[in-house]
């Protein structure tokens, strides 16, 4: 496979939102560089790059695909990602490893909530950035609203290097405004163009965005700036090579336009990524830590020892296990080895591949600044370093958001509860933002991800992949009981029925302690009221009556339990008969302490736009919630909470509807709160009507 220099690469992230046309310009893009002979359609569940089966039946992108091309003689490495906000873990890891970030924006539906937190990421990273306003060929698109969508949504002042000739049916091409020349496209989706003069029509609009364009890189650049006042005149080189610097450092982000569907204006985007935004060598050297946690940096340079970020690891029904990683430094042969500092293990690298969406080709080596994936490695995970053994060092690891909801998931065939495990073990390894835990109530597996479409796909997954299937159920909401007051009682447990009886007495006092501290036993017993080896007797029983619950089944938390008094029987006396006594003792003593339900309460943070802002805090009143804080952002509010658990459960849909999907949200566990009176007498009634149907 053909090399190329660490200046002839380009690491660039595909970014926007779900639907905005990012896998259909990437399509083009390989289309137009000859990587693909046919021009695939998500439609048509026929692309390169989104090749899954839950991709293709859902029409969206579920996990990066990896592509490459190569335009004008460098090598541009494709990171398509997923924009729902279900899959964003992803994106934010291949943001990490890119050196650049492509943000596609709708003309249709403008900035989406998705697109914006993107762009904040990007803007956090310090990522040079192009726009591409895609679907200019639709009904309704319009150029102007989406540069003024951008302006707002993205707080930034547009500055098009294009713009479209015609819309709607009528789009033909587009006006390059640096060249001033006008590209003319076939219609058929072939990507052949002719350059042609301005039209007439266009001349006078065209002029003026030239101007505004001239005069927005002059000012990025104190020569240009003093030869543009003297009114010298600014050869396109200049410009271009002062817009090149501004967009590497951040300071511009230019504009261009067309359509992914019809391969429009594609071209002219390839050209841009090669022209504007950097190689590797003109990214920042990237941070890390000596094994004795010393700041160290890495530049692109083959010289350099090897540096590496695993970001995605995939497992290919084929060859199995892929680490997919970028190169920070120096050069990784195939049949080699690498270290990982996370590990403290050496890996054996005997495969390499480069990726082209599921197609993989093997290659003897990659160099600085390029991507490529390892087969089979042993012990490395997403977010790991690799590095060569006798430098090491270690990249931060890279940060996914948390979940923000759990489902139960039950096999439907007895015995398969392993097999589930193991799967869901295997899926982790793909997708680190899923997390596993057990509900310690039901003992059921719980899956917890970035929504409710996310927990689907892992559960087809689970079938098409693993074949078991899963049923997922919300999880019961994990209420806890405790205590307001105290009270003392006697626990007493006697027997006496022929051969030897049994025989245990107990005086225990219960106390609340501060939400949080759980629960705490304290042995007062002097003078051999109760003789010492029953004691942890008596606490096991208490502990067991208490993880049982007391009022509706649920563990009791935050109690103090002192056993300060009790008789004994110097032949009938057992540990046993000690344990049901303390049982029996604690349950008196709880009952009596004003027994309270606790629930969890959750702190959330949802983004939405303006516009639905009265009805989204409306709501959240109506779930309980206490609005804690509210913050403007660029062309939405972040809105904090705190929620009760059980009013969250099916916020997902429910939020999307009232803002017509523009809305995010994320949660985590605050603290646990007590149950309002009239909500815990209904849990009680229904943990009391199960108990009943359970004795039938
Ligand atoms: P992604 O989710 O951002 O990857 O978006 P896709 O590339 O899957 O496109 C979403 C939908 O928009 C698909 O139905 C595409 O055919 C359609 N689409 C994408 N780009 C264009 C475009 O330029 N014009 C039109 N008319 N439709 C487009």
């Amino acid at each position: 496979m053909k090399e190329y220099k660490t200046s002839q690469l380009r690491n660039l992230a595909i970014a926007a939102h779900g639907g905005a046309g990012k896998t259909s310009l990437a399509e083009a893009m390989l289309f137009d560089s000859s990587e693909l002979t046919r021009l695939g359609r998500t439609t048509d569940g026929n692309t390169c790059l989104d090749f899954d089966p839950d991709e293709i039946k859902r029409q969206i992108t579920i996990s990066t695909s990896i592509g490459h091309c190569e335009w004008a003689k460098h090598k541009i490495n494709i990171l398509d990602t997923p924009g729902y906000a279900n899959f964003i873990a992803d994106t934010k890891a291949s943001l990490r490893v890119a050196d650049a970030a492509l943000v596609i924006v709708s003309a249709i539906s403008g900035i989406k909530v998705q697109t914006e937190k993107i762009w904040n990421w990007a803007s956090q990273q310090e990522l040079p950035r192009l726009i591409f306003i895609n679907k200019l060929d639709r009904e309704r698109a319009s150029f102007e609203r989406a540069l003024g969508d951008i302006h707002k949504g993205l707080g930034i002042t547009p500055l098009p290097l294009q713009i479209p000739i015609g819309s709607e049916q009528n789009l033909q091409g587009v006006i390059d405004l640096l060249q001033m020349q006008a590209y003319f496209y076939k219609k058929d989706g072939s990507g052949k163009f002719e350059k042609k003069n301005i039209p007439d029509q266009l001349q006078e609009e065209a002029d003026r965005y030239h101007l505004k364009l001239v005069e927005a890189i002059a000012e990025t650049d104190d020569e240009l700036l003093a030869k543009y006042f003297d009114d010298e005149p600014l050869s396109s080189e200049q410009l271009q090579s002062a817009l090149r610097e501004a967009t590497v450092t951040c300071r511009l982000v230019p504009i261009l336009c067309g359509s992914a569907l019809l391969n429009i204006g594609v071209q002219p985007l390839l050209d841009a990524i090669i022209n504007y935004l950097p190689s590797p060598q003109q990214r920042p050297e990237a941070e890390g830590l000596s094994p004795d946690k010393q700041p160290r940096t890495r530049g692109s340079r083959d010289s350099d020892p090897f540096s590496a970020l695993i970001f995605k690891t995939l497992v290919d029904q084929h060859i199995g296990k892929l680490s997919i990683f970028r190169v920070y430094s120096g050069v990784l042969e195939c049949d080699s080895s690498a270290y990982n500092p996370n590990r403290g293990k050496k890996e054996r690298i005997g495969h390499l591949v480069s990726l082209q969406g599921k197609s993989q080709k093997a290659i003897n080596r990659v160099k600085a600044g390029d991507i490529a994936a390892a087969v089979k490695l042993k012990d490395s995970e997403t977010g790991d370093t690799l590095c060569s053994e006798k430098a090491p060092i270690q990249f931060p690891p890279i940060e996914f958001p948390e979940p923000v909801i759990s489902y139960a998931i039950t096999p439907r065939r007895k015995g398969d509860e392993d097999k589930v495990s193991m799967a869901l073990h295997r899926l982790m390894e793909e997708d680190p933002s899923i997390k596993l835990s057990r509900d310690d109530d039901t003992q059921e597996i719980l899956v917890s991800g970035m929504g409710q479409v996310h927990i689907e796909v892992i559960v087809e997954r689970l079938k098409r992949k693993f074949g078991v299937e899963v049923d997922m159920h919300l999880p019961h909401v994990p209420y806890r009981e405790t205590i307001r007051g105290s009270a003392k009682a006697q626990g007493k447990y006697k027997k006496q029925t022929g051969g030897r009886g049994q025989y245990g007495d107990t005086w225990l006092e219960v106390t609340p302690l501060p939400r949080g501290t759980g629960f705490k036993f304290v042995d007062k017993i002097v003078g051999g009221a109760i003789p010492r080896q029953y004691i942890p007797a008596v606490e096991k029983g208490v502990i067991e009556a208490l993880q049982g619950g007391i009022l509706a089944g649920y563990p009791v938390v935050d109690v103090q339990v002192t056993l300060y008094d009790g008789s004994f029987h110097s032949v009938d006396s057992s540990e046993m008969a000690f344990k049901i006594a303390g049982s029996l003792g604690i349950k008196k003593a709880v009952s009596a302490a004003q027994p309270v339900l606790l629930e969890p309460v959750m702190d959330v943070e949802i983004t939405v736009p303006e516009d639905c802002m009265g009805e989204i805090i409306g709501d959240l009143n109506s779930r309980r919630g206490k609005v804690a804080g509210v913050e403007p952002r660029a062309n939405s509010q972040n809105i904090h909470a705190q929620v009760p658990m059980a009013e969250m459960l099916h916020y997902a849909p429910e939020l999307r509807s009232m803002t017509g999907g523009r809305g995010v949200f994320s949660m985590k566990f605050s603290h646990y709160e007590e149950l309002p009176f009239t909500l815990s007498e209904k849990i009680i009634a229904r943990a009391q009507a199960e108990k009943e149907h359970e004795k039938k």
